[in-house]
């Protein structure tokens, strides 16, 4: 007898379609499981095994072959099990045949027959159409998400079996949940002093425009970029679907409505490959951090610590919003539209700038050349955060607070849909023709810079852009000022420190 599952795997970021066939017939006792299964695939047989005879049903004692079609697709992780496990029931009868008609599975087998969730539930349900779609009782809320009313959440074997072969109803999973806490994140207020890097901030959150911070340690770059969620608005229903679809894949926890709705931080540490930070790589392909932190903020500490190549290869996805991913069989697209924040301090001791500097100008300019040119091109926005001075730790007057800035970015970022745009930063020079016309004095500026060489024809539209942001939030008339646009320039990112002297006093 022969029984067809359709089931998925996780390819990347993306589920894929797998036709689990199981045939069983007369002969010596084997199974079979063929079709470039993965080493955890190949111990279905195991897991299915003792699943089954847990759940009380039986075992065939004859000859069974699994054949995972397509056959050039490699089958990665456990979530095939269930899929087997059904075919081999309906294969010896033990579920009239006609009964699996129309229904796919994905989900592991505990060896007591429990159904238990898999990583990437949201991508793994997107290639079914069938009515009903058999999950994990764990995965329930994020599989419906994807199916709705076709899912099929079980909690055991036994769950699936009960309602195919018997007509008992599927069991009720309920539903129902906690809402997601309020995500009390840090807060602007507690940030004492550091005019600057607030405002920087505030330009950063409302634009979208990639940041950095230059300062000695113990300044609070940390503590500043940490606060930069908190003042993004909430994803709206696409972005959080998009968000929950990429952290399902990472395997990352995913909160209790099963929907990701605020934007995401990742910070990675300065000794991640190129492999974990845009995503690739041999094997079993996770997303990036570019990815995971994709409609949220990508912080890099430290940034002239990390490997110039894998700074390198972050260009390419800041400047285009997604990351290609070489795979067998093509080219794969991945998300990684991120708020990009940055640290690093003036100089190797950390000191430059003040008279405690132990560096030598050659290793200054070392370190500020590790920061290559056209990455710091892409930073739009670089502002110097001082350790605050002890008189401002006294002041005991709270600044203003995470919610009355979100608020204000909130509203230019309205300005920017009306562009048909997410936000300033992704402005087009056709659209800055458009929404930012500059008055005559503010043109002199840019010429001025550009003949100067303090800007390259690319960084004066970084800089309009971020012009439009100074005047959205000053709520200025359309054109675009003078002192917006000096603004935008004094605000442009330079190699910190470079080979000047002026740190020794
Ligand atoms: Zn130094």
């Amino acid at each position: 007898m022969l029984a067809t599952i359709p089931s998925s795997t996780l390819d990347g970021l993306d589920g894929v379609r797998v036709s689990v066939e199981v045939h069983v017939a007369n002969g010596l006792p084997a199974f079979t499981i063929v079709g470039l299964p993965d080493a955890s695939c190949r111990e279905a047989r195991d897991r299915v095994r003792a699943a089954i005879e847990s759940s009380g049903l039986e075992w065939p004692l004859r000859r069974v072959t699994v054949n995972l079609a397509p056959g050039g697709l490699r089958k990665v992780g456990a979530g095939l099990d269930l899929a087997v496990a059904l075919g081999i029931l309906g294969a010896t009868g033990q579920i009239p045949i006609e009964q699996l008609v129309g229904v796919a599975a994905v989900g592991e087998l505990g060896l007591d027959g429990s159904v238990r969730p898999v990583r990437g539930v949201l991508p793994l349900v997107d290639v079914f159409d069938e009515p009903r779609v058999v999950v994990a009782a764990a995965d329930a809320r994020v599989a419906m998400l994807g199916l709705g009313e076709r899912a099929r959440p079980v909690r055991r074997l036994r769950d699936a079996v009960d309602a195919l072969a018997d007509g008992l109803p599927w069991p009720q999973i309920d539903l129902a949940f906690d809402p997601d806490p309020v995500e009390e994140g840090p807060d602007l207020a507690d940030v004492r002093g550091q005019e600057g890097a607030r405002e920087a901030l505030l330009v950063a959150a409302a634009g979208g425009h990639h940041l950095l911070l230059v300062g000695p340690p113990g300044a609070g770059k940390t503590m500043l970029a940490r606060r930069l969620p908190g003042l993004l608005p909430e994803l709206d229903l696409e972005a959080a679907r998009r968000v929950t679809r990429i952290h399902s894949a990472a395997g990352l926890p995913l909160p209790a409505s099963g929907l990701v709705r605020r934007p995401p931080f990742r910070a990675p540490h300065h000794s991640a490959s190129m492999a974990a930070l845009v995503g690739g790589g041999s094997g079993q392909s996770r997303p990036g951090e570019v990815s995971v932190a994709s409609d949220g903020v990508l912080f890099l500490d430290e940034l002239g610590e990390f490997a110039p190549s894998v700074l390198d290869a972050l260009r390419q996805p800041l400047e285009e919003g997604v990351v290609r991913i070489a795979r067998s069989g093509g080219t794969r697209e991945h998300p990684a539209r991120v708020l990009l924040v940055a640290a690093m301090n003036p100089c190797p001791c950390g000191e430059g700038g003040s008279l405690n500097c132990r560096c030598n100008p050659a290793s200054r300019s070392r370190y500020a050349s590790r920061v290559s040119g056209p990455l710091l091109d892409r930073l739009d926005i670089m502002v110097h955060v001082d350790r605050p001075s002890p008189l401002a730790l006294l002041d005991d007057r709270p600044g203003e607070d995470t919610a009355s800035v979100a608020a204000r970015v909130a509203s230019v970022r309205v300005l920017a849909q009306e562009r048909g745009v997410s936000c300033n930063a992704e402005l087009n020079r056709r659209q800055l023709d458009l929404v930012a016309p500059l008055e005559p004095a503010a043109v002199e500026i840019l010429h001025a810079a550009i003949s100067a060489g303090v800007l390259s024809g690319r960084g004066a539209m970084r800089v309009r852009a971020v012009a439009r942001t100074i005047a959205d939030l000053a709520g200025g008339p359309p054109q675009i000022r003078a002192g917006d646009i000096a603004g935008a320039i004094g605000m442009r990112a330079r190699p910190p420190m470079g080979g000047s002297d002026d740190c020794r006093g």
